[in-house]
């Protein structure tokens, strides 16, 4: 019920201003926007075929909504990128972009999910792919993104407060971003999001009972929305965003804590990675020419670490002493490792990751943390407090 009174939200206020839509006596967010639009995700960048199922009607129609198509019954779809526009079922449609509307209710399924909300397909600028666009009201995002990212076996306070953490990062991309066609993309880059099949009664219940909650930070009146990252298992505290990020303000709520309560994670500390250097070297290299020059690896090092004790950087040097530096978030990216939280020791032809701490970045939020936390009698608002200290938990509509 409160989900449909936000689709109609959408269509008749395309902004809602955060000034007295407060109905709790928390803060009120001043003089600040919130985009109650759809968010729109990004499912797939460059595709020459775009093959969709629709549970019932639609029309397809062009930017300003003028009706190009339009169907009595559930078809499938395929779309393909052509020279004069859009191939749509064998039929040209002279247009740069098309949009792909359910007149009843339902669902649009895109390979083998199914997904709410309506799909927006631009060609590329190369004209020879399409991009593919879901625009899905927020709280159903928030919805399957919670259900995408946790277990079901978490507790409830943690679901909600991945559900805030969710809400207030996808809200976050959309006042921040500038791309002219999708806000977030639908993995582990942006959140994770599934569509239809990831709304579990779990994710659901943390979505409805945390309604419009987003984290915020700034002096009274004039509180604006943080980012929250958040990661699987920090592995003993979590790092400042700034350490990864560039343009984040040094506050409070994004300088990471020391918390230990993911010991439960099966990636609090992980088992030795063995690598052999030539691996390293040609793994390194797909991803960045430029280090082929190296010729050959013969020694791996930590260059730098953070605070905490995170590699920064990793010396990597090659034949006639060759060296090249590389971050450690891309080292760790390209060889699979789970943190960049590790130790290297050279055993001749092969180098090992030891004492492995954590799993993913270890920004923001630590799901397991937060689960651990939940566990031990933690509220979700107090968990949100103790990952991002000084924000305010508000309500926003
Ligand atoms: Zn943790």
């Amino acid at each position: 019920m409160l989900t449909c009174k936000l689709v109609t939200c959408f269509c008749l206020a395309p902004f809602l201003f955060l000034t007295g839509c407060n109905g709790s006596a928390q803060p009120p967010l001043a003089n600040r926007a919130i985009p109650v639009r759809p968010v729109r995700v990004r499912l797939m960048e460059d595709a020459k075929l775009v093959e969709l199922t629709t549970t019932g009607p639609y029309i397809v129609t062009d930017e300003s909504g003028k009706v190009l198509w339009r169907s009595t019954s559930a078809e499938s779809l395929k779309v393909r990128p052509t020279g004069g526009g859009i191939l749509f079922n064998g039929r040209l449609l002279s247009e740069p972009s098309i949009q792909v509307k359910l007149t009843t209710f339902g669902t649009i399924k895109l390979a083998d999910r199914r997904y709410r909300g309506w799909f927006r397909l631009v060609k590329n600028r190369s004209g020879s792919s399409l991009m593919v666009v879901n625009h899905v009201p927020l709280e159903q995002y928030v919805a399957s993104v919670v259900g995408s990212e946790l277990p079901g076996y978490f507790h409830p306070e943690a679901f909600r407060a991945q559900a805030v953490a969710a809400r207030t990062y996808v809200l976050h991309r959309m006042l921040n971003t500038n791309r002219p066609d999708w806000d977030v993309s639908d993995g582990a880059a942006s959140q994770v999001y599934s569509g239809l099949s990831t709304e579990t009664s779990q994710a659901l219940k943390a979505q409805r009972s945390t309604l419009g909650e987003v984290l915020v930070y700034g002096p009274a009146g004039r509180e604006e929305i943080i980012c929250t990252f958040y990661c699987s298992t920090c592995g003993g505290g979590t790092r400042p965003v700034w350490e990864l990020k560039k343009g984040f303000k040094r506050i409070p709520p994004l300088a990471g804590v020391q918390v230990d309560q993911c010991q439960e994670s099966p990636r609090y500390r992980w088992k030795k990675r063995v690598f052999s250097k030539s691996k390293i070297l040609s793994t390194l290299a797909d991803r960045n020419a430029k280090l082929r020059r190296l010729g050959s690896l013969k020694s791996v090092r930590i260059h730098s670490r953070t605070p905490q004790g995170r590699a920064r950087e990793i010396v990597l040097v090659g034949q006639r002493s060759r060296r090249a530096t590389v971050s450690a978030e891309d080292f760790r990216y390209a060889l699979g490792l789970p943190s960049t939280w590790f130790d290297i020791e050279d055993h001749g032809s092969k180098v090992w990751f030891t004492k492995g701490r954590g799993w993913g970045h270890g920004m923001g939020m630590c799901q397991f943390g937060a689960n651990g936390m939940a566990r031990h009698g933690y509220r979700y608002d107090e968990i949100l407090s103790t990952y991002f200290p000084g924000s305010k938990l508000v309500r926003c509509y």
